[in-house]
């Protein structure tokens, strides 16, 4: 009988991990991986850290090394852009009009940074940041630039932000809400990061709009805001969010709602596909409710899940969304999944003022999301109190003196 045949789509951390959970758990049929990238499966956060900085190699950035995929018996094909899924027929059609059939399809296809629709957003210099190439533009950028304009003050705006500004760029963050990040941490945590960007250096333009990017011979000159205003710069970076790449599943019919619809399993409506990683909204048992998560750490454990349902095996995926970022000399985590209007107190326990702190987002009493800053080895303790969702004390919470690991016992 012939070997079953599994197909990827996305060669990024969740296609790369998807194709060792299917070997780790035994598969032996074929496994072929197809990505549009030039490059072997890569980790993402290092391109607006330790790789945009010039302090982490090439090397070190790749999920695993070249001769994996060949030991393991994936066919890992790149340069390959996937252009049509036909569920009746079980193939996917490539750009170059191949035709593969699959006996399971994994869809792991990601997300794509959303585009600033200004007047001059196409000028030479605009740059955004998703894969190495766009990197590799922006770090060769600050070296020969002195004036960098961020639009955005998402999570990669503003570490972009704080590589720019430690390679001496005079940087500016153009953001239109009045805090960056002030929707996802609130106005009692946010200012922690807009505090830490100000005392070096970067010039944050807060509840401002950027209406143009000016040019000189094709070029960015500057950035346009609505009150008039105009920002010199010699490069602009735009980090306004990234949406999933969902154009194969909408064609093929499959459910799609800010993401691929999947269920706990990471199945679609269409029993033989599945999705992982940033373009899966998943069904999150805890939770009770779909969530979409462009996040390292789900695109990382995703897979595992996801290969055990292609395998027919029972599985669910109810890990804690859980995020962290670098920036200066702050390290954080964040665990949890809380936004504007879930959630009725914000307790911190530690220095707020002195960036060593947790801070907990909490809702009837009950641990919604927590985040830790220069404050290590806690983690799993937040996401043991997330997950208990019992109520908890927050005179103890906020204690630094009682520790966290009891509250989660009581
Ligand atoms: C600069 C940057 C920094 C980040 N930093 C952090 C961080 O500090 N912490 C954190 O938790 N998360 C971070 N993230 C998010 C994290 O990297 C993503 O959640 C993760 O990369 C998602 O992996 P993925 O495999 O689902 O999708 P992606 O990494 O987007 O990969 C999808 C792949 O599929 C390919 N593809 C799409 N469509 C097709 C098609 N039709 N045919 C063939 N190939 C296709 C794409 O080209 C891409 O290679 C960062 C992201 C970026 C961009």
């Amino acid at each position: 009988m012939a070997q079953p045949t599994y197909v990827i789509v996305g060669a990024s951390l969740a296609g790369a991990k998807a194709a060792e959970a299917l070997r780790g758990h035994g598969f032996d049929g074929r496994v072929v991986l197809l990505g549009d990238e030039a490059e072997s499966p890569y980790e993402r956060p290092p391109l607006s850290k330790g790789y945009l900085m010039g302090n982490q190699e090439r090397e070190k950035v790749f999920v695993h090394p070249a001769h994996w995929y060949a030991d393991h018996e994936v066919e890992l094909r790149l340069g390959t852009l996937v252009t049509g899924i036909d569920r009746d027929r079980k193939t996917v059609t490539t750009a170059g009009g191949e035709r593969l059939g699959y006996d399971k399809l994994l869809l792991a296809t990601g997300a794509s940074p959303r585009r600033l629709s200004v007047p001059g957003a196409d000028l030479d210099g605009v740059l955004y940041l998703r894969d190495l190439e766009d990197c590799e533009r922006i770090r060769e950028a600050f070296q020969r630039s002195s004036r960098v304009v961020l639009v955005g003050g998402g999570w990669i705006g503003l570490e972009v932000a704080a590589a720019a500004s430690e390679a001496g760029v005079a940087t500016t963050v153009v953001e239109a809400a009045q805090q960056p990040l002030g929707r996802v941490l609130g106005p009692q945590i946010a200012p922690v990061f807009a505090d830490l960007h100000r005392e070096h250096g970067v010039d944050l333009r807060l509840g401002a709009q950027a209406v143009e990017i000016t040019g000189e011979k094709g070029k960015a000159s500057g950035v346009r805001l609505a009150d008039g205003s105009l920002i010199g710069a010699d490069v602009v970076v735009v980090g306004i969010g990234a949406d999933p790449n969902t154009d194969l599943a909408v064609d093929a019919g499959l459910r799609v709602a800010d993401g691929v619809f999947v269920d706990a399993a990471l199945a679609t409506s269409e029993p033989d596909i599945c999705a992982v990683g940033d373009v899966a909204s998943a069904l999150h048992p805890l939770l009770g409710k779909h969530i979409r998560v462009e996040h390292w750490a789900n695109a990382l454990h995703q897979p595992d899940v996801a290969a055990q349902t292609m395998l027919g095996k029972q599985a669910r995926y109810d890990r804690i969304p859980y995020f962290f970022t670098d920036q200066y000399d702050l390290g954080m985590e964040y665990a949890g999944h809380t936004g504007p209007g879930e959630y009725d107190e914000v307790v911190v326990r530690g220095d707020l003022a002195g960036r060593e702190f947790i801070a907990f987002w909490l809702a009837d009493g009950r641990v919604l999301a927590g985040m830790n800053v220069n404050v290590w080895d806690v983690n799993d303790t937040i996401q043991q109190l997330i997950r208990s969702g019992h109520p908890v004390d927050r005179g103890a919470l906020a204690d630094p003196n009682l520790p966290l690991d009891q509250l989660t016992t009581e």
